[in-house]
């Protein structure tokens, strides 16, 4: 069976792994109602995307 030569030592494991770190969602203001909003998401305040309405309002039950 195909084997490694060397054990990779903990400073080149370490090395590797140093792209595994996750960066947070970018989010910014609505350009509608001003809450924060991901972007390119429909805002989860107002409904708006992109300008215009997307989703109706569901502040009632
Ligand atoms: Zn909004």
């Amino acid at each position: 069976m195909a084997h490694p030569k060397r054990r990779s030592s903990n400073s080149r494991t370490g090395k590797r792994r140093t792209h595994w770190n996750l960066k947070p969602p970018t989010s910014n203001g609505c350009s509608n109602c001003g809450q924060q909003k991901l972007s390119h998401r429909v805002c989860g305040n107002c409904g708006y995307y992109n300008g215009r309405a997307v989703v109706e309002e569901t502040n009632e039950i």
